[in-house]
């Protein structure tokens, strides 16, 4: 069996946001900035996409700002957001610690600029509330942002709360919604978000595009100098081909929310049961306040790379959720964040499931991470101490 879980690192493009490229990378290759017709045809397109993204946002048209994914996006919020507030003298940003990288080590880079960056606990579940955030509010409270839902435990964030608390502060709002758009419903209107980050690749669309929500009258400061394109903002040629499809598949993510809502999180709720079950295991973030396609345990005495490469023998592409990138042994941020020691950190599991998981799959996974996780805890010396009372049990 061959199971894709690990649709919160990336999805596989749908059969509508392919057909929506195909033209733009056949014959309709123009540039958009060119007067002659072939041009004006890419032209349309990509006022036809801006105006489809705008209406699954709650967005207008002229709000929506093309990037080259989720974290340009991200990086382009926060720098946008922090100009404007030190140009008012306002310098204090608060975010949350368990952020991903691309607002982290932005985050990280306007420190040096000399802002003051706070960071809220995020708890045991992996939440923040809005008195948190009206506690830390201050008068140089120049931006909140924090994300609409976690990539790694799945738990979603109270963003209207949070958006209509700093509408009234008047402290600007950005919210990093890539894992929620196109599975969560989003209104920026209503939810009161001045800037929300978004990428196709999280929905079905392709990689390397992405969206910057920025309401009207937020000012942008452009990361990317040369023509003037997306109204001066983001210069270079647009990614025609590319924002199609994005658009595509938002579309069709929307108007099948509520069907695939339900699907996924019944494969999801049946998976969080049956791992449950593994003795000296722990289910990450909110049970409920959860993506709908999120499944994410720490199993104690294993590491989660091997189980990793042990399930990817067995047709089951997982991740171990954390950021053991570029041969660091760093247990993940998001996983300190709420509370987990190194050691329970690093036997960590997501599952991170679409609309195409099957039942079968379910049942596979079920049968086979449980002999998995058996298999490596008989090879863990660490594991025959905890048996023998030499060592405690964390779980
Ligand atoms: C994937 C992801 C990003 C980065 O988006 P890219 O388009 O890959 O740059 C940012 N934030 C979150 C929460 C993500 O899951």
């Amino acid at each position: 069996m061959n199971i894709y879980a690990d649709n919160a690192a990336t999805t596989k493009m749908s059969r509508t946001a392919i057909e929506a490229m195909l033209p733009y990378m056949d014959g309709c290759y123009g540039n958009p900035s060119s007067l002659h017709s072939l041009g004006q045809r890419a032209a349309e397109a990509l006022a036809k996409s801006r105006k489809d993204i705008a209406a699954c946002l709650g967005a207008e048209p002229q709000e929506i700002y093309f990037t080259s994914g989720g974290s340009e996006a991200d990086n382009q919020a926060l720098i946008s957001a922090a100009a404007a507030g030190e140009r008012k003298g306002k310098k204090h940003i608060i975010s949350t610690a368990f952020e991903h990288h691309a607002v982290l080590h932005t985050l990280e880079k306007l420190k040096k600029q000399g802002f003051e960056i706070e960071l809220l606990d995020v708890g045991r579940e992996g939440t923040v509330t809005a008195a948190q955030v009206e506690k830390a509010i201050r008068p140089d409270t120049c931006l909140v942002t924090i994300m609409f839902a976690n990539n790694e435990i799945g738990s979603i964030l109270p963003i209207a709360e949070i958006g209509a608390l700093c509408r009234q502060k008047g402290v600007l709002f950005h919210t990093d919604a890539v894992q929620a758009a196109g599975h969560l419903p989003i209104d920026v209107k209503a939810q009161k978000i001045d800037l929300l980050s978004l990428s196709a690749h999280k929905f079905h669309g392709p990689k390397g595009t992405g969206v910057l929500f920025a309401r009207k009258g937020v000012p942008l400061v452009n990361l990317i100098e040369g023509g003037a394109q997306e109204r001066g903002k983001r210069a270079g040629t647009e990614n025609i081909p590319a924002i199609a499809g994005m658009a595509a598949a938002l579309k069709e993510a929307t108007a099948r929310m509520e069907e695939n809502t339900a699907k996924v999180t019944a494969l999801r709720d049946r998976l969080i049961e049956g791992l449950s079950k593994i003795p000296h295991s722990a289910l990450s973030g909110a049970k409920d306040l959860r993506l709908p396609g999120n499944v994410h345990f720490c199993f104690e005495g294993i590491e989660g790379e091997s189980l990793l490469l042990l399930l990817d023998e067995k047709g089951i592409c997982a991740s171990s959720g954390s950021a053991c990138t570029s041969g660091s042994l760093d247990p993940s941020h998001v996983l300190l964040a709420i509370g987990r020691s190194h050691e329970i950190a690093h036997g960590s599991l997501r599952l991170s499931l679409c609309e195409e998981n099957t039942d079968e799959e379910i049942a596979y996974m079920l049968a086979e991470i449980p002999k998995a996780v058996e298999q490596l805890r008989g090879m863990s010396p660490l594991w025959r101490d905890k048996i023998n009372g030499k060592r405690e049990f964390l779980l």
